[in-house]
């Protein structure tokens, strides 16, 4: 059993990395063990996603998806045991997993209003603290003052396997190139690319367990609260 560090104030938990390579499952099992709250800042881009693909708004005319970024009301829950996200009032946690929104969703966070949108959002939510948030541009650009910022990696092989058990596919090969194609958008698009943030401590969990590395994230906040 591992002990439960005291938190300090106003903590927040920055976790990065492609998809993947543990995020969800690490954050929420960090914010589940410090009784912190928890932002999944791809669900909202996938919300987001969503919505455009139900209004018909071409996915991939930047101008399009930008007139109309203002528009969906998105609210994102913070219980790491149940995050869930509305949009427009629609409960849109499991469609947003889906294939249409997954493959539409790297071409819509490329578009700067959406991203500016967003930011403004994830800001009012993390607020005074107190929050794990996973994404791709936590640590560099959300929260740059993060008392713990980490970046998440794992081998390609091992991220596409591990996302077909979380959703129930079956081929290994067709995820491990969605994984791939969004992976280049996110990290070569000119606002906020996917990049290891300054400071952060880099983590390859190819060979680790979930509790392990919930471990490794949970003893870098002990190091916060007592650097001695
Ligand atoms: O984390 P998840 O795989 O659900 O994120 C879906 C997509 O949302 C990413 O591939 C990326 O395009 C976008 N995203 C982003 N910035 C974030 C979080 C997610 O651009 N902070």
């Amino acid at each position: 059993m591992s002990t439960t560090p005291a938190v300090p104030p106003g903590l927040v938990v920055a976790i990065d990395g492609p998809s993947g390579s543990g995020k969800s499952s690490t954050s929420r099992g960090v914010a589940a063990r410090l009784g912190l709250r928890y932002l999944d800042t791809g669900a909202m881009f996938r919300g987001i996603a969503w919505w455009m693909l139900r209004e018909g708004v071409t996915i991939d005319d930047p101008a399009a998806v930008a007139a109309r970024a203002q528009e969906p009301v998105i609210v994102s829950g913070t219980d790491p045991a149940a995050p869930g996200i509305t949009v427009d009032g629609v409960d849109v946690a499991q469609a947003i997993r889906g294939a249409d929104v997954t493959g539409a969703v790297s071409p819509v966070s490329a578009v700067p209003q959406v991203r500016a949108r967003l930011l403004e959002l994830q800001r009012e939510i993390i607020g005074a603290g107190g929050i794990v948030v996973e994404g791709r541009d936590i640590g560099s650009v959300v929260a740059p003052d993060a008392q713990v910022k980490v970046y998440l990696t794992a081998d390609a092989a091992a991220r596409a396997s591990r996302r077909v058990l979380e959703e129930g596919g079956s081929d290994v090969g067709a995820t491990q190139a969605s994984l791939l194609a969004r992976d280049a958008i996110d990290s070569t698009r000119a606002t906020a690319p996917l990049v290891m943030p300054d400071g952060a401590v880099h983590i390859d969990t190819t060979s680790y367990t979930l509790d392990e590395v919930i471990d490794q994230v949970v003893a870098l906040v002990q190091v916060v609260e007592d650097p001695a």
